[in-house]
């Protein structure tokens, strides 16, 4: 049987980097959503379009690419902007997907790093669920360091989504990025194993 591994957790958390050293150590295919919901809103778009339609052209940047910036702030700021948004834009990623685990289907391993994968219900499509989980401190200390968020903002997006707890609860596999990135891979090393027949 197909190991369609999923891979999720807070913003911030360390999704990319188990996703980099699934790639490069296990040489596993990683399908990433944010590719996909970046696709679902380059300029001509469907979805850009309404986008443009609904805030208006100062959403875009001058050169008609979507201003993710000024975006975000409406989102994060308004629930019910935002779930409009995910309304748009979480079927399209969840199509790409499906098509991308069926063009892969000679891999027995694949991995999904999906985002929002317990919010935009695409649990279904795997076979075993991990979360990446540190604490919200830690998370705000990388987000500001990374994205050169603020604290508010970086709260602000952290709160948009399901509290890390509740997706822990939900996991296969919990891998703790609490401490070090040694800590980490020994982590993904042993979830890669534990499932293995
Ligand atoms: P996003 O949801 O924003 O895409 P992510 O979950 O993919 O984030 P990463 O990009 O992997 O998270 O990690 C966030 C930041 O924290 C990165 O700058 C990364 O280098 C750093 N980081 C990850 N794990 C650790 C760790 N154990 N110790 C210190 N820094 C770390």
């Amino acid at each position: 049987k197909r190991r369609i591994i999923g891979l999720t957790g807070g913003i911030g958390t360390g999704k990319t980097t188990v996703s980099n050293y699934l790639a490069s150590v296990y040489n596993l295919p990683i399908l990433d959503a944010d590719v996909y919901a970046r696709d679902a809103v380059k300029v001509g778009s469907t979805i850009l379009n309404l986008i443009a339609e609904r805030y208006g052209l100062d959403i875009l940047l001058p050169d008609g690419t979507l201003d993710r910036g000024r975006l975000g702030n409406v989102v994060f700021n308004n629930f019910e902007e935002r779930r409009w948004l995910e309304q748009q834009i979480h079927p399209f990623v969840r199509d790409r997907i499906v098509e991308a685990i069926d063009n892969f289907n000679l891999h027995p391993t694949v991995v999904l790093v999906v985002p929002l994968l317990f919010e935009a219900e695409m649990t279904d499509l795997c076979t075993e669920v991990w979360v990446v989980s540190c604490s919200q401190q830690q998370q705000i200390q990388r987000l500001i360091q990374r994205d050169r968020l603020t604290f508010e903002q970086a709260q602000l997006r952290i709160n948009s989504q399901m509290p890390i707890d509740q997706k822990c609860a939900k996991a296969d596999v919990v891998l703790d990025n609490s401490s070090t990135l040694e800590f980490l891979l020994q982590q993904v090393d042993a979830a890669i194993k534990s499932f293995e027949c």
